[in-house]
């Protein structure tokens, strides 16, 4: 079967043109050819030898996930559904800013994890996406926005940033995980800034070990609760890496990291986790980890059992964790006008196959995770 090039980063490709007889340097020119530029077609890689080319047509191709759907808002907001086989579905969301492009890209259908206020965890674990799959979903959009991914003739980027805030865990997908970020930062793929490459993560301790010793990107944690006892409800990953460990892997991923602090995000629940006492919590949990926080108003819906905390709540919130000498922010819903709608899509594709009807209920919320949103990290 051919080979999808899409699956390697910049050593997995020399291995795999080594095996095939040919040089490193030609890897280099192809993955260059195939992420920098955007091409899929061997024939049109106009300075590559013609026999490689043959060969190339012959026993490989460049297969992105196809595109579902791809809706642009008001607001500038762009949001894209890629087919991943058997019915399932994945959302990409890209986010423009004055001072930034951000594409919100996932690593798994569903998610195993569960957590109580996600759609995504609500839908069960279908499967991990491959490499070629993720990078794939930054691959799509760079076509899909028009310009060559590192940079355009005036040297402006329009993704210049990306998050695995997706739908998916994606330290549990470790493995496909670490090429695709390879290539985000490789120089003859798409060149983003470390510092600009951010995985999003409940907590799943071992895997921010694992990270920082291959792939230290920007990081971001999930906390939602300020301790054990509500988290555990909350973030179930929680009862194996309780808030004690994962406050220590962040204080050890910091040495690694590219930035010199953790961003915790925090989801704001009416009445559950949005309290004066809650945030004071949070100021006393957090002392000895250089962090920004996150505040994400809950989206809901149907069926969730949650809330949006009201306006004035998570003004004050904010107010207490600033007044405590913590930077933080709360995320703007964008996109509004086509979140419903792409959920919705979302959900019908995967009624084809595998959905529950507890599942059914929840197709509308499908973008919880990862829905138009502004993101400060
Ligand atoms: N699995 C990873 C990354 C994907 S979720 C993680 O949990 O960090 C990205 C962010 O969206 C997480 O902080 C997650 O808790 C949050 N999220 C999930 N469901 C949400 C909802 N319904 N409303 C607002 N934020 C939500
Ligand atoms: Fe999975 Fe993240 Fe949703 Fe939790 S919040 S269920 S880890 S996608």
């Amino acid at each position: 079967m051919a080979e999808n090039l899409l699956d390697f980063d910049a050593e997995g490709l020399i291995a795999w043109f080594a095996q095939q007889g040919e040089k490193p340097f030609r890897a280099r020119q192809v993955l260059r050819w195939i992420h920098h530029f955007g091409e899929s077609d061997f024939s049109a890689m106009t300075d590559i030898a013609k026999s490689l080319r043959e060969k190339l047509l012959l026993t490989a191709t460049v297969s992105p996930p196809p595109t579902i759907s791809d809706k642009l808002s008001d607001d500038g907001t762009r949001k894209f559904l890629f087919d991943v086989g058997n019915g399932n579905a994945v959302e990409t969301v890209f986010i423009p800013e004055d001072d930034r492009g951000t594409l919100c890209i996932s690593s798994q259908a569903g998610c195993a994890l569960e957590c109580a206020f996600c759609s995504t965890g609500r839908q069960g674990f279908n499967r991990n996406l491959t490499t070629a799959e993720i990078i794939g979903q930054l691959w799509q959009a760079n076509r899909a926005l028009g310009h060559a991914p590192a940079s355009n003739n005036s040297g402006e980027r329009i993704i210049s940033n990306v998050v695995l805030m997706g739908m998916g865990e994606p330290l549990a997908n470790f493995d496909n995980l670490v090429p695709a970020l390879r290539l985000m930062l490789d120089d003859n793929a798409y060149g983003l800034s470390r510092r600009r490459v951010t995985v999003s993560t409940s907590g799943i301790v071992p895997a921010m070990d694992r990270l920082a010793a291959a792939c230290p990107v920007a990081l971001a944690v999930s906390l939602h609760a300020a301790t054990d006892g509500l988290r555990d409800k909350l973030v179930p990953i929680n009862r194996k890496y309780p808030l004690a460990e994962l406050m220590a892997a962040c204080q050890r991923y910091l040495v690694h990291a590219p930035r010199d602090f953790i961003t915790f995000e925090y989801v704001m629940l009416d009445g559950v986790n949005d309290s004066d006492a809650d945030a004071r919590a949070l100021l006393h949990l957090v002392q000895d980890v250089p962090c920004k926080f996150n505040l994400i108003p809950f989206n809901p819906f149907p069926a969730s059992g949650f809330k949006r905390s009201p306006a004035e709540r998570v003004r004050r919130f904010a107010s207490i964790l600033i007044n405590g000498g913590i930077v933080t922010t709360t995320r703007k819903t964008r996109g509004v006008d086509i979140d419903a709608a792409c959920g919705q899509l979302a959900g019908k594709v995967l009624d084809r196959s595998r959905r529950t009807s507890r599942s059914a209920e929840i197709d509308a919320g499908l973008a919880g995770a990862s829905a138009g949103v502004e993101l400060h990290l």
